[in-house]
């Protein structure tokens, strides 16, 4: 039996086939009516951990008298917010809790439970733990949603570069080993050095405070990147920044100053900023203006940290490769774009938080 559609007005609702028989989509425009119960019991089983979940006591706000009639009982259906913090607008209906999704809206309704505890991760409030830290390290707290994925590639990259600066720090012999044979060294003595200098000089640091604030970083932005990616892309693509940001160095570097030593993973970890950018714009790092501490959003925070790295390169302050740094973001930026629908639709969470439907309070 076909009935009315309460988008289009026309007959063409019909149950769905070898489905549940009391969820009926429109041949027309694709939206689907959800019988009462039967949008619950399609949430549940689309997560194994849910066992059961009422979508009513989850509805946002209450928007008022829908234009749009129930299918069974031809009465006005009334609109609500899918969520407080995520503005996709639903229309049930009064009297026989019937509810109607367009067919975008079916897919965020579905999956209204994972978004609604990622909301609620995301506008936590900074606290006075996150201001204790920021204020006496001067690093950025992450509010971001939880991997699913352990980020093996990202605590072996820290453990890596913690390991070669730990065998060097103790020795002045060791140490000055591991800058030349690791560290970008132009003068080297064959390309093939070169070549294999460009992905260690990535592991080396010159310094605990070097070191530290670029495996922060790693660390923060690291898994949720990985996450998104898979284990192999991400180091793939760390790898490969590293190398580009080298090279931008190598061909921008004052000749005359000498010859180059190239040290650190912050060009490749200026990349994962571009990559962060362009994927997790739901994300926010805290900003401390002396004692005031602001959540922002990440475009906000890198804009910021760019105008610092480029006034560094306009006054050419030594000992830090702006160059490098510029780089890798640039390129992390240009990856990010080309691969946002790919990366938006391996990842449908991360996809519903980039809409412009979810709130994020900052
Ligand atoms: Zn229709
Ligand atoms: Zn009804």
């Amino acid at each position: 039996m076909k009935s009315y559609c309460p988008a289009c007005g026309t007959r063409t609702l019909r149950p769905l086939q070898g489905g549940d028989q009391r969820i009926a989509e429109c041949r027309h425009c694709h939206g689907v009516w959800f019988e009462d119960g039967s949008l619950n019991c399609a949430i549940t089983g689309h997560h194994d951990h849910i066992e059961h979940y009422d979508h009513e006591q989850h509805l946002g706000p209450k928007l008022g008298v829908s234009n749009r009639q129930c299918t069974r009982c031809r009465v006005p259906m009334t609109h609500y917010q899918l969520l407080a913090d995520y503005s996709v607008e639903i229309d049930c209906c009064p009297t026989c809790d019937g509810v109607w999704l367009d067919q975008h809206e079916v897919d965020q309704v579905i999956h209204s439970p994972l978004l609604k505890d990622a909301l609620a991760e995301l506008n936590k409030k900074v606290t006075w733990k996150s201001w204790v830290f920021q204020f006496f390290t001067a690093m950025p707290v992450e509010y971001n949603i939880q991997p699913h994925r352990t980020p093996w590639m990202t605590w072996l990259l820290i453990a890596l570069c913690t390991l070669v600066f730990f065998s060097g720090v103790y020795d002045a012999g060791s140490n000055e080993w591991i800058f030349l044979n690791l560290g970008l060294n132009s003068d080297s003595p064959s390309a093939a050095h070169v070549a294999m200098q460009l992905f260690t000089y990535q592991f080396v640091h010159g310094g605990l405070m070097h070191l530290v604030g670029n495996m922060y970083f790693l660390w923060i932005i690291g898994d949720n990147l990985e996450d998104a990616l898979g284990h192999w892309t991400f180091l793939g693509l760390y790898l490969l920044s590293g190398v580009v940001a080298a090279l931008a160095e190598l061909m921008l570097f004052d000749a005359s100053q000498g010859p180059l030593l190239l040290v650190g993973a912050s060009g490749s970890i200026a990349a994962l900023f571009g990559l962060y950018l362009m994927w997790f714009r739901h994300a926010s790092l805290t900003f401390m203006i002396v004692i005031y501490q602001k959540k922002l959003a990440p475009h906000w925070y890198f804009l910021i940290w760019s105008l610092i790295n480029l006034f560094g390169m306009f006054t050419a302050q030594g000992g830090v490769a702006w160059a490098a740094h510029l780089g890798g973001f640039v390129l992390g930026l240009l990856i990010g774009y080309l691969m946002r629908d790919y990366v938006l639709a391996k990842n449908p969470l991360i996809a519903m938080l980039n809409q412009p439907e979810a709130a994020i309070s900052r």
